[in-house]
């Protein structure tokens, strides 16, 4: 067991979906929610009257509740994005940013590992994309605060994947590939293991490739189908129909990653429409998705200066890698079979629980050091001269190179530019590019020159020191000869930095709220889910379903706890039935 006395988490803190482990007796062991469930989806919704929902009840609202409900908010860490939420019609709206929103969902995992630990829980892991960038990092770090949890070590997701599957055990100079298919990105890592150390040695992607976009091949082909059957039914006509079609392709999707064939049927109006798709049709229509995955792999394998057949291990994670037609084709493309023993939802949040473990300094895992890399460059804007006093402005000067094995502190000196400068800009930038002009900003710092330089302020030479931490974190410090003066990063431009000011505000804005309490969170749900099939049928299905929810609310006010658990397992029947599409 652990040594410490409150127990660390190991929180996968996802796009889509959140869950949140422990290293307990010798295992890492997920905690289910309060539906005991262990995926908590990443949504938050807001009822009319203020009340908070997280997870799937939240999740239920995406389709009935749009305007009132906030999701894959993750993407936006660290911007300037503010999301509103309606409240009752008059009522006015509540405003989030993405870190406090990812805050309400740190809370609930907070809480249900605090129910199923039974003490309370301070600190956590929380992992991160390896391309998450300072800002995003830090929003990370800020959220987490904002729930009440101490950040113990943020862990790229990668890493924490290898983990899961043991890797970090695996012998020395080992290089493993991680493929990740989420439902809407395409993340590959390469890491090494060398020396008890795992590196990130490279990383590439592709941000508009994921499972949703295989859906919508099924959607558009049921589409297509139906047209050739009756030209009548076109895009037009199925445009209202879509959040329904919607949840039948991701149902054949599913069915496709386990059966050779499915059928997609979809009642409206007592009209059935059907498509039957085989695994091999699916495929011919899925060619021009499955082209896109090449590139992102060779250029993390090309960028790591390795070819693909030294790579010892190849892990996906994220549902979509559960799909046949994926595996196949990365076992072509990879000369061999991935990894695939753990549940692809699951393995990362293993992984934070394996780390939560070694932070936590638990006997009984091996004392496996953990190093990322930066994983980009860092470097400031400079001027090159190119003789006869003419310069060449906007040149990116990196000062730590991407990849560098973090913890690292590098320092490097340059002189201003004129002999007659009293000040000189510093603007900080991340990225690969030559001219900083291709490159993301990410601050800037102002330096005054001491009197005693002026006139002749080319001789002055001035250290920038870059150090950057095992979270990921960039601090500059800047030391100028002579001058008592010293400086630290101010962020002044770009992403949102979250100040002292901004957390206590946040933070009493967050502790005003009403959260829907955690132990109805089971009722709850199944409203929301009833209200979502509600929005999706028509008709007579409708009919029934605004009578089982007028009855069920009926019963929930009566706050009779046995006749709610009845009516709750009644309803939950149903509602069942409903999603099988037995009713007719
Ligand atoms: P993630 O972001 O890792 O939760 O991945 C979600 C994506 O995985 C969504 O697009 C899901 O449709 C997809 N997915 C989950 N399970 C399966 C499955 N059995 N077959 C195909 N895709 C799946």
């Amino acid at each position: 067991m652990s040594n410490t006395s409150s127990p660390i988490i190991g929180i996968d803190l996802g796009t889509t979906n959140s869950l949140v482990a422990i290293w307990q007796d010798e295992q890492a062991t997920l905690i289910p929610n309060a539906l005991g469930r262990p995926l908590t989806p990443s949504v938050v919704s807001i009822e009319d009257d203020g009340t908070i929902l997280i997870g799937q009840a939240a999740k239920e609202r995406l389709i009935s509740h749009p305007q009132q409900t906030a999701s894959v908010f993750k993407r936006f860490m660290g911007s300037q994005k503010t999301y509103r939420l309606n409240l009752a019609a008059g009522q006015g709206q509540h405003k989030f940013s993405p870190e406090e929103l990812s805050s309400l969902l740190l809370s609930t995992l907070k809480a249900d590992a605090e129910a199923y630990l039974n003490c309370a829980v301070t600190d956590a892991v929380i992992t991160v994309p390896a391309y998450f960038n300072d800002y995003q990092r830090q929003a990370t770090k800020s959220a987490a605060q904002l729930a009440g949890l101490n950040v113990r070590r943020l862990l790229n997701e990668p890493t924490a994947a290898a983990m899961a599957y043991g890797l970090h055990e695996s012998g020395n100079d080992r290089k493993f590939l991680v493929l990740d298919l989420g439902g809407g990105t395409f993340d590959v890592t390469l890491l090494e293991l060398f020396s008890g150390i795992m590196e990130v040695r490279a990383s590439a992607g592709d941000n508009t490739l994921g499972g949703e976009d295989f859906t919508q091949i099924l959607i558009d082909g049921f589409i297509t189908h139906q047209q050739t059957i009756d030209a009548k039914l076109n895009a037009d006509f199925w445009q209202p129909h879509l959040p329904l079609l919607y949840a039948v392709a991701e149902n054949g999707k599913r069915e496709l990653s386990s059966n050779n064939s499915t059928t997609l049927r979809l009642t409206l109006d007592d009209t059935a429409y059907e498509w039957q798709v085989t695994a091999s049709a699916y495929e011919a229509l899925a060619e021009p998705l499955l082209q896109r995955f090449r590139q992102p792999i060779e250029r993390a394998v090309r960028d790591a200066k390795l070819r693909i057949k030294e790579l010892d291990d190849v892990v996906l994670v994220g549902g979509a890698t559960r799909m046949p037609l994926f595996r196949q084709l990365m076992t072509r493309l990879l000369g061999r079979f991935p990894s695939v023993g753990l549940n692809p939802d699951e393995t990362i949040a293993i992984g934070a629980a394996i780390q939560a473990g070694l932070v936590a300094e638990d006997a009984a895992l091996d004392d496996v050091i953990l190093t990322d890399v930066s994983p980009y460059s860092l470097g400031v804007d400079t001027s090159i001269e190119l003789g006869n006093n003419q310069y060449q402005h906007g040149v990116f000067a990196p000062i730590i190179e991407r990849n560098t094995v973090i913890p690292t502190s590098k320092v490097h000196t340059f002189y201003p530019m004129q002999d007659r400068q009293s000040e000189v800009l510093f603007n900080i930038y991340q990225g690969e590019a030559r001219l900083i002009q291709d490159n993301i900003k990410i601050g800037e710092m102002s330096i005054k020159l001491p009197a005693k330089y002026w006139g002749k302020a080319k001789q002055l030479p001035i250290d920038v020191r870059f150090s950057y931490d095992v979270n990921g974190l960039l601090e500059v410090d800047i030391d100028v000869e002579d001058s008592a003066e010293t400086y630290n990063l101010v962020i002044q431009n770009g992403a949102r930095h979250i100040d002292d000011a901004e957390m206590q505000r946040s933070r009493k804005k967050l502790s005003q709220l009403k959260i829907h309490p955690r132990d109805q969170a089971k009722n709850r749900n199944l409203l929301a889910r009833a209200e979502r099939l509600y929005t999706q049928r028509l008709g007579f299905e409708r009919e029934q379903l605004a009578r089982l929810i007028g009855w069920y609310e009926s019963v929930l006010d009566a706050q009779d706890e046995i006749k709610i658990r009845q009516a709750s397992s009644e309803l939950q029947k149903s509602l069942d039935q409903f999603e099988k599409d037995e009713w007719f």
